[in-house]
């Protein structure tokens, strides 16, 4: 499949180059072409399908070009190694958890994904690839366990000095081998900022092979889409309209579902929950997109002023409003409303949701009040452990320490600190 940048203005490219360059040379998100449906014998026939045979079917046309079959299916194998459970919580309203990977988050699945494919494109290279990120959180550690090991490629990770938990910081530092870790003295923008800097840096780019790790990469983004069809397999049998509640923050996650939808599978609607970050529920109010700064929530992982991965949804509906308002709907909700969700859930279900799960949940309910036929799914894309303070204080109990913390939780931490844009350059040309 090729893939043309969003801007325009550049040449379209195989997956392996879409992947090899994270983002276009005029800035442009990579898309792809065309988006083939699947025969409509596949969804008849799903339930008889393995999720690693619905997985392949679905990722074959976006990759095939640059992954022969069988490695293709390799990949897969390694990456979905662990369960995507649909759990039943009230009559019409289920949550399909994704917090069973290494790292506890859905971003597992991309990371490992994106790590596989990254290492089988630089076998047999002689020179290294060199994948740069910034975290605020959740996607570094993913990137990391993703990576690691993976040979030809070398992973940098920055993050803000004393501003991530204490999990997610041991995530990102106790692993050596090819990832490092730089702690940055400055905010999760600061880092931001400098690797848009590394990327639009001349000198840096003609030393070393860089890419980026977050879901602008399409290696990250598009794996994304196949959990939505694992549990569609589970539930058509309910023959009620599926809809599906997507905690958002950057809108890779969801704008992932919604390419499963134009594979063909039948989903009624999407709804797009986020923190006060409201962005896109604006937008979807005014038709006016106005990014804003962003504000920290204690559904952090969301805390993002302009979405990334928005561009794709409006590309996906053909940048026409009426068709997008059809397909999907966006709510935001405050923390006060995102804790009250996580004790009412307790208190009706005795299941424990993380912040970002209750928001999930919360626009899930929304939607449902004016349209209760809907079987409803929202999607719980953390374990509640990663956000301890907030559930264990909102829940007044103890969460049990699950056994992927406790191996980081007896590892020392390893990092290097940096201040400046300079020492990140002097660092990546190994000065
Ligand atoms: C990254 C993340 C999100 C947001 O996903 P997007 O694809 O950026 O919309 C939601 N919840 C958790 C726990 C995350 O780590």
């Amino acid at each position: 499949m090729k893939f043309y940048s969003l801007n325009n203005k550049a040449a379209d490219v195989s997956f392996k180059d879409a992947v090899l360059r994270g983002i276009a040379p005029d800035r442009g998100l990579y898309f792809p072409r065309e988006i083939k449906p699947l025969p409509a014998s596949f969804f008849e026939n799903i339930e008889e399908l393995s999720d690693h045979e619905i997985a392949f079917e679905a990722i074959e046309q976006f990759a095939s070009d640059s992954i022969p079959e069988i490695k293709l299916k390799e990949i897969i194998t390694s990456v979905l190694d662990f369960p995507f459970p649909v759990v039943e919580l009230e009559k019409n309203v289920a949550t399909l958890e994704l917090f069973h990977g290494p790292t506890l988050a859905f971003k597992d699945v991309g990371a490992r994904f994106m790590a596989q494919s990254l290492g089988y494109f630089s076998e047999g290279e002689n020179s290294e690839v060199t994948v740069l990120v910034a975290t605020s959180g959740d996607t570094g550690g993913a990137v990391a366990n993703g990576f690691l090991g993976v040979k030809g490629v070398n992973v940098v990770i920055l993050y803000p000095s004393g501003k991530v938990s204490d999990i997610q910081e041991r995530q990102l530092t106790t692993l050596g081998q090819n990832i490092t870790a730089l702690e940055v003295n400055g905010n999760f923008d600061d880092c931001q900022n400098m690797v848009k800097t590394a990327f639009l840096d001349s000198e840096l780019k003609f030393e070393i092979q860089l890419t980026s790790a977050n879901s602008i990469n399409v290696a990250r983004w598009l794996p994304q889409m196949f959990y939505f069809l694992f549990s569609y397999k589970k539930l058509k049998s309910k023959k009620r309209p599926i809809v599906f509640s997507v905690p958002s923050g950057n809108f890779g996650n969801i704008c992932a579902g919604m390419v499963a939808q134009k594979l063909g599978m039948s989903v009624a609607h999407f709804i797009a929950a986020t923190n006060v970050n409201d962005t896109v529920p604006r937008f979807m109010r005014t038709q006016e997109y106005t990014p804003v700064t962003s504000k920290a929530t204690i559904s952090n992982a969301m805390d993002v002023g302009d979405p990334s991965n928005f561009i794709r949804i409006r590309n996906l509906y053909k940048n026409n409003f009426t068709e997008l308002r059809n397909n999907l709907s966006s709510y935001s909700f405050t923390d006060e409303q995102t804790k009250r969700a996580i004790l009412e859930i307790y208190n009706s279900s005795s299941y424990i949701a993380d912040p970002h799960g209750a928001v999930g949940y919360l626009g899930l309910k929304e939607y449902q009040k004016d349209n209760p036929d809907t079987f409803g799914v929202f999607l719980e894309t953390a374990h509640p452990v990663k956000f301890l303070d907030v559930v264990e204080e909102t829940l007044k109990l103890n969460l049990p320490i699950p056994s992927q913390i406790q191996n980081v939780l007896e590892k020392k931490k390893v990092s290097v600190n940096i201040d400046t844009y300079d020492e990140l350059k002097s660092y990546l040309l190994g000065k």
